[in-house]
């Protein structure tokens, strides 16, 4: 569920937005003043911040400016008044994310809302996507099935991927060639261990400084394999 703070003084402003944010079925919150709202922004979890520029003892600009140099970036959108330097309030300086000015309507607001609330969505799946892993002298893209190291990309079958994949899950730990076979293949199609044992034997090749001496994918004796990271 979407967590909303609204930060404004004006209490039948709060009671209109609050209304109408529960009825698309946000969860809602809010704070009357600038400290108080910066307390709770800091202290929350919130998805996105609705906050006033107009404000008792901390004025909007400045609730946002501590908000980001804490490194907090929740989204911003602000209410600001008319004639307000809206260059100012977009720019690197406060960090907002948008601004309506008042009179506003609250279908353009909420609006305004799911598409801030799409684009951070956005950007987070991209940064997870495009996240790499060291692993030995491999960086390793998951999600993308792409593995390279200094001299560039490496081959890598899907199964090999998938046997990484779950060694990394579980790095440091040591996993059974069970285990492997179970996730990996399932009851359906279960070959032997052995073929978990030659598996590992091609990851070393791309993955160790030296595949006879294996410092990354350790070999437990009777037992399996530990992916060390
Ligand atoms: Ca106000």
């Amino acid at each position: 569920m979407t967590k909303i703070l609204i930060v404004e003084d004006e209490p039948q402003m709060v009671a209109g937005l609050k209304d109408n944010f529960e009825l698309e079925g946000f969860q809602v919150d809010s704070a009357r003043d600038g400290e108080k709202g910066l307390k709770k922004i800091l202290d929350g979890n919130y998805d996105i911040i609705i906050l006033d520029v107009m404000l008792p003892n901390l004025s909007g600009f400045e609730v946002c400016k501590r908000v980001r140099k804490k490194g907090d970036n929740t989204p911003i959108i602000l209410l600001t008044a008319r004639g307000e330097e809206i260059d100012k309030v977009l720019g690197l300086e406060l960090g907002a994310d948008d601004y309506i000015t008042k009179p506003f309507s609250i279908r353009e607001l909420i609006a305004r809302i799911k598409a801030v609330l799409r684009r951070k969505d956005d950007a987070e799946l991209l940064k997870s996507k495009s996240k790499s892993v060291t692993i030995g002298k491999l960086e390793v893209n998951f999600s993308a099935y792409n593995a390279s190291d200094g001299s560039g990309q490496v081959e890598m079958s899907h199964k090999e991927f998938e046997i990484l994949h779950f060694l990394w899950t579980k790095r440091n730990t040591t996993v059974s060639r069970d285990e492997i076979l179970r996730i990996i293949w399932g009851f359906e199609e279960s070959p032997t261990t052995r073929t978990v044992d030659n598996f590992v034997v091609k990851l070393r090749q791309k993955i160790e400084m030296n595949p006879n001496k294996p410092q990354t994918i350790l070999t437990v004796h009777g037992i399996g394999y530990k992916l060390i990271s």
